[in-house]
């Protein structure tokens, strides 16, 4: 194998600022004071919060060595399945901090706020064109915050036609969060499995499909990472009772301008900006979650809206039967400029970018199917799925193996998920990664399924030349230390 990214180097220990602090140090010194000491309260002559005193260096050091610890997209490959981990250009960063843009204020009023109102308005229609949906809104802070919002919608949608159905088809593949959402909007959750392809097949809906099931939720592509060939026929099955179909789109990043949302029946859709629209996933930061619907689900759509009278925008209250607003203002504006500025500086290419995501996951799933157990041997879309079964045989797991790509300099993929795969393995790796740096992860992820033969105790106290070793995560999440 090529020379390993991994690396035991310079990674410095570091301890607590209170641990560097030394009395009388000083990052800078002001010059000596030629006027009389004034004081401006009696409070703050008492004694001053306990803040170690640093030197400028100490500062400077104490952060630079902090950032090293982290590992992200701009530092290397993070091939997290579910979550499109892929490196967003700089330049969105740049506009949404113009600012005009960071600062503008959401009591503004609306003469003043034109321009980002437009924005708003403009970003709505490029991702209906996108989706092929004809209303679009951007309120919701999350992915499971859309999810939701799209089940308030259905439940609008049949309340205005006088109906009160209870449950929502769920398929074994959908996103962990999708009953969730059913359940948050009081929908019971009817599970459904997937065929021996890993797909849902129509018959398998037709047989819980009735007049009291709202509609069904569907991941497509799904956590398998494979497209619901049979999506228009389902579709066609739920309709057909009254039922209305919502399709978790937060996997866009396979079949950005490819698919046609409403063409394949889909009335109801959510988006993650902060997966395929230029905002990182995974950072616990403001995310965006619009949901995109068809004609007649419009009229349901959260308040405020963004309008356009004759070249004027504003945002409407007056939607009578909104099912309400869902978060203050109008959302997470920031993640909608780096949204807009992405898909005005890609154009379209957004399609490429969705193609060459399809062509890389499908590279690491032949190259790799030697060595992995593949449960469902068939293209898949931007993520592929493998199961621990041959290592299994040597007594290592997934957990053991992701562990030990670290020592390569990867960071791991998404494990144990979807669970229908026994300790899976789930494989994303996104279009941004160049075929040099993808060969370097087959390359060590082949040396590791050899490692799992010939030495797998090697596996077992992986990783090895990490900061830290294996933690114990249970008591990591209960007992935080947070002094590291
Ligand atoms: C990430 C993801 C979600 C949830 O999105 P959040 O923004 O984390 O709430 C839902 N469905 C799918 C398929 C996802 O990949």
């Amino acid at each position: 194998m090529k020379e390993s990214l991994g690396t035991t180097g310079l990674i410095l220990n570091e301890p607590l600022l209170w641990g560097k602090g030394k009395k009388g140090r000083r990052a800078f010194s002001l010059p000596r004071r030629d006027v009389e000491t004034f004081l401006l309260n009696e409070d703050l002559t008492g004694e001053g919060p306990d803040f170690p005193d640093l030197s400028e260096v100490d500062v400077v050091r104490h952060y630079t060595r902090l950032s090293t610890w982290n590992f992200g997209v701009d530092t290397g490959m993070y091939p997290l399945g579910s979550c499109t981990m892929k490196y967003n250009p700089k330049t969105n960063e740049r506009q949404a901090s113009l600012p005009g843009l960071a600062g503008a204020h959401p009591l503004l009023p609306g003469s003043l706020s034109q321009g980002t109102l437009r924005m708003m308005f403009e970003l709505e229609r490029y991702l209906s064109e996108i989706t092929g949906m004809d209303a679009v809104s951007l309120q919701p802070a999350a992915g499971a915050h859309g999810e939701f919002t799209g089940m308030l919608l259905i439940y609008a949608y049949h309340k205005s036609k006088g109906e009160r159905r209870s449950k929502i088809i769920v398929p074994d593949t959908a996103h962990g969060t999708n009953p969730a959402s059913a359940t948050l909007c009081g929908y019971q959750s009817i599970p459904v499995k997937s065929n021996e392809e890993g797909i849902l097949s129509p018959e398998a809906v037709a047989k819980v499909m009735d007049e009291d099931t709202a509609g069904i939720m569907v991941t497509n592509p799904n956590t398998l990472g494979l497209f619901e060939e049979n999506i228009k026929e389902i579709a066609e099955i739920v309709h057909s009772k009254g039922g209305q179909v919502y399709c978790d789109g937060a996997n866009m990043n396979a079949v950005m301008g490819i698919v046609h949302m409403g063409e394949i029946g889909i009335d109801v859709l959510h988006l993650n900006l902060h997966k395929t629209f230029s905002t990182p996933h995974g950072g616990g930061g403001p995310g965006c979650g619009p949901v995109c619907v068809r004609k007649h689900l419009e009229p349901f759509l959260p308040v405020p809206r963004v309008i356009e009278e004759n070249g004027i925008y504003s945002l409407s209250e007056d939607i009578p039967e909104s099912i309400g607003r869902l978060h203050a203002f109008y959302g997470n504006f920031g993640v909608m400029i780096k949204a807009y500025s992405y898909i005005l500086s890609m154009g379209a290419n957004l399609k490429k970018a969705s193609q060459l995501a399809v062509l890389n996951a499908n590279y690491i799933k032949e190259k790799l199917k030697d060595v992995f157990h593949l449960p469902y041997d068939r293209p898949c879309m931007h993520e592929c799925v493998f199961s621990d079964k041959i290592q299994e045989a040597n007594k290592v797991t997934t957990l053991d193996m992701v562990k030990r790509l670290m020592d390569y300099g990867f960071h791991p993929p998404t494990i144990y998920f979807p669970l229908v795969v026994h300790g899976a393995i789930m494989i994303e790796p996104t279009e941004t990664e160049s075929k040099e740096d993808i060969d370097l992860f087959i390359e060590a992820l082949k040396a590791i399924a050899l490692e799992a033969k010939e030495n797998p105790d090697l596996l077992h106290d992986a990783p090895s030349r990490c900061k830290v070793k294996r933690l114990d995560e249970t008591t990591a999440a209960r007992k935080p230390c947070l002094a590291g």
